[in-house]
């Protein structure tokens, strides 16, 4: 609890995955260094926090989820504020600062608090900070840093003013900017005069050359030791203890200058907050129990196909999973569904040889928060089970492969004895070194297992994992059927992601998921174009929870046009919504039903065109009027484009398409209430598709960009420009 003499304020936050929430930690935390009381509350807490009567201020931290929409823990608080029947008055008491989560690789970016905000707004609430927009796609800490400094005095401003106007008077907050020059913010900065972590790998660099030899000799000044330190580095970096002292390029484990010699801005250590211990109790246990038994659902996978063929191509496959016994998986098309699959065994147990575990890995853990603990909020991870295995826990609950976030690596630090890698591992947390953190870490997606490969004498107690890595995420996929054609049964596809080899991960991996996946079916992995083999062997069962998606469904109105746009595997909820129209045209043939489109794009014809038998089929019968696709590696001259004119350039990509079908798309969009689905790749595919659609709005309407914008944004809040998208 706040002393009471200290000024208070509000941290409320809305968090899907635990950044919005630690963010809110962390202000929680700092708030004591500035001498303010700060009250932590999730947005579902609603008992703990009462906005209506509220006179300190507010930060909000919120992110953004699916497409565009709060995290579950927001939901309720976005529709109470949403209500039309407030006043516009409703928050003229507030005084809120607010920063909104997001990915530009999604079209909604930050949608949740920008709704938040602009409903606070309407309603009366001032702002005495600016709101900051941080980007993930980019690096949260772009705008997240700046906008933390810069918190601490708005707040302290806020309070004044709010202080000098307790009698309610009229007020007239100056609102505060981020200041992008972060100077004043007290953090704990390292000083080169520290030996222990100041030993710079470098000193003499050849400026025209990124690759610049090191003499190890010729330390920086100051330095004790070089030799040593600079052997140890270049041996985590080259592997090899014979490797004389040169350094030729920076790396995960080494650095140049100015870097390897700057002083550095790091995070405030974490406050431990919980205590771990295993008690040995001499049975081994068998990993049998799940996370989540309630909404959790034993199916068998009763078909695995191939969907593609070649080696050009991404594999992708088609499971059938048998939910007959299941009848409270009532699924519709549109929806996906949650699959639970555990870390892979030999992850598991590399990394508790690596903790020095692995003799103790059937004993059972036990976490409790510690006494006189400093973290604000703190609980015990409530998705660590009572009673488990430490094998369990590793199997079931930690997403072993995520990437370290910066406070991690900030308290790695203090269990780190080499001083190189020291001095590393506070490069890359730092505020100066977000760039090899992004370069090294984050883009190549390296996980805490390689970090501790990379960083041997980095030795972390099992408490600092379990306070840091995240919980193990089940894997949603979008519904690839309808149970009305397929009763008692669920489809779904996925492509088998791969990781290439990069430095720290000496060989290239498959994705968690769709690896597990692929592993578990592949025995039994049934290939069309390949004569059946008699006897198949029996398929596993796997762990699935249903995830109802409210507004991706098709037109409830079956008049209605509607559009898809669904390349590779984003075409799988469009096979359930083209069987659910199949059948509905059987029980319904008097009925008017809106012409159908889907946009289809792959790479080769003959390789990865999914579902192609079945989309044809569709055609024949009428379900779907148009079939719109292209192959982006197909050489044009076998291609049979018999649905593009020769004249126009070959479509590579289902953009392309779009265009070409610009008249038809826009008008079944602005003039016939039709509705356009999108699904598939966010990074790329999402983006360009509405970049696309964007310039046929513009073009059609014959108005300006921002103009067009709104457009779609208006089809957006319609709920008919709607986006399934991930990656
Ligand atoms: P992980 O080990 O978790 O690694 C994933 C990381 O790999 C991502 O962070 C990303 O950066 C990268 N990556 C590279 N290629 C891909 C890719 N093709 N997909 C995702 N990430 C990629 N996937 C399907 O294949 N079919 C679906 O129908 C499907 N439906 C989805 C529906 C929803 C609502 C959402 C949110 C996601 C859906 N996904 C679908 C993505 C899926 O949930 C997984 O993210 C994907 O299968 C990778 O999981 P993994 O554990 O194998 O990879």
């Amino acid at each position: 609890m706040p002393c009471e003499a200290q000024p208070r304020f509000l941290v409320l936050y809305g968090s899907q995955k635990g950044q919005a929430q630690s963010i809110a930690e962390g202000i929680a935390e700092e708030a004591q260094d500035h001498g303010l009381g700060a009250e932590l509350s999730c947005l579902s807490e609603n008992e703990k926090y009462n906005l209506e009567k509220e006179n300190a201020p507010v930060v909000f931290i919120l992110s953004t989820t699916g497409d565009g929409e709060p995290p579950d823990n927001a939901l309720q608080f976005v529709k109470r504020i949403k209500k039309k029947t407030l006043s516009t008055d409703h928050y003229k008491h507030l005084c809120y600062a607010l920063l909104a989560l997001g990915d530009t690789n999604y079209a909604n970016f930050c949608n949740c608090g920008k709704t938040v905000e602009r409903r606070l707004q309407e309603l009366g609430a001032t702002q005495f900070y600016a709101a900051g927009y941080a980007d993930d796609g980019v690096g949260l800490e772009v705008v997240l840093d700046p906008w933390l400094e810069g918190l601490w005095k708005a707040i302290k401003g806020a309070l004044s003013i709010m202080a000098s106007d307790s009698k309610g008077e009229s007020r007239d907050l100056p609102k505060e900017t981020p200041d992008s020059q972060i100077s004043d913010v007290k953090l704990d900065l390292l000083s080169l005069s520290d030996e222990q972590n100041c030993k710079s790998l470098t000193a003499s660099v050849d400026s025209d050359s990124k690759y610049a030899p090191v003499a190890s000799s010729s330390a920086s000044p100051g330095s004790r030791g070089t030799d040593s330190v600079s052997t140890s580095a270049l041996q985590t970096q080259a592997g090899a203890a014979e490797v004389p002292h040169v350094a030729l390029a920076a790396s995960l484990t080494c650095s140049l200058p100015p870097l390897s010699e700057c002083a550095l801005n790091v995070p405030a250590l974490p406050p431990p907050y919980l205590d771990v211990s295993l008690q040995d109790v001499g049975t081994i246990e068998q990993i049998v129990e799940q996370p989540n038994k309630e909404s959790l659902h034993e199916v068998p996978v009763n078909r695995a196909v191939h969907l593609t063929s070649g080696d050009s191509v991404k594999p992708a496959l088609l499971l059938e999973l048998d939910i007959s016994a299941q009848p409270t998986i009532a699924y519709k098309p549109g929806d996906s569904f949650d699959v639970f699959c555990p870390n892979r065994a030999a992850e598991v147990e590399e990394m508790l040889h690596r903790l020095g575990l692995h003799d103790q890995r059937n004993c059972h853990v036990h976490v409790s928060l510690k006494k006189d603990h400093k973290k604000r909020g703190a609980q015990v991870p409530p998705y660590i089970p009572q009673s488990i295995s430490l094998q369990y826990l590793f199997t079931w609950c930690l997403e072993i492969r995520s990437v370290p976030k910066k406070a991690f690596l900030r308290a790695l630090v203090e269990h780190t004895a080499d001083g190189v890698q020291r001095r590393r591992l506070q490069e890359l947390c730092s505020k100066q070194g977000a760039a090899d953190y992004n370069l090294y870490m984050r883009d190549p997606g390296l996980g805490v297992s390689e970090l501790l490969a990379a960083f041997p004498s980095c030795s972390p107690p099992l408490r600092l994992l379990i306070e840091h890595v995240p919980r193990l995420q089940p894997r949603p996929y979008s519904a690839a059927s309808s149970c009305l054609k397929h009763p008692g049964k669920l489809h779904f596809v996925f492509n088998v992601v791969e990781f290439p080899a990069c430095f720290g991960r000496p060989a290239g991996r498959r994705g968690l998921c769709t690896g597990w996946l692929f592993d578990l079916i592949n025995r039994g992995l049934v290939f069309p174009e390949r004569v059946e083999r008699s006897g198949s062997p029996a398929l596993p069962k796997i762990h699935v929870s249903l995830r109802p998606n409210c507004s991706f469904r098709p037109p409830s109105d079956l008049s209605l046009p509607f559009i898809m746009v669904g390349p590779g595997t984003g075409v799988a909820p469009f096979i359930g919504f083209l069987q659910q129209r199949e059948r509905e045209r059987q029980a319904n043939p008097e009925a008017a039903f809106g012409e159908t489109w889907l946009f289809f794009g792959c790479r080769h014809r003959d390789g990865d065109y999914l579902f192609r038998e079945e989309l044809e089929g569709f055609v024949t019968s009428g379900v779907l009027n148009h079939l719109k696709v292209c192959f982006s590696r197909d050489d044009p001259e076998q291609e049979e484009q018999k649905e593009v004119a020769t004249s126009v350039a070959r479509p590579r990509y289902v953009q392309h398409n779009l265009l070409l079908n610009s008249r038809d798309v826009t008008e079944i969009l602005l003039k016939r209430n039709g509705y356009l689905y999108v699904c598939g790749d966010a990074k790329n595919m999402a983006k360009d598709v509405n970049d696309t659609l964007m310039e046929m709005v513009r073009a059609e309407l014959q108005v300006d960009q921002l103009e067009a914008m709104k457009r779609l944004a208006g089809l957006r809040e319609e709920k008919r420009y709607l986006q399934d998208i991930w990656g």
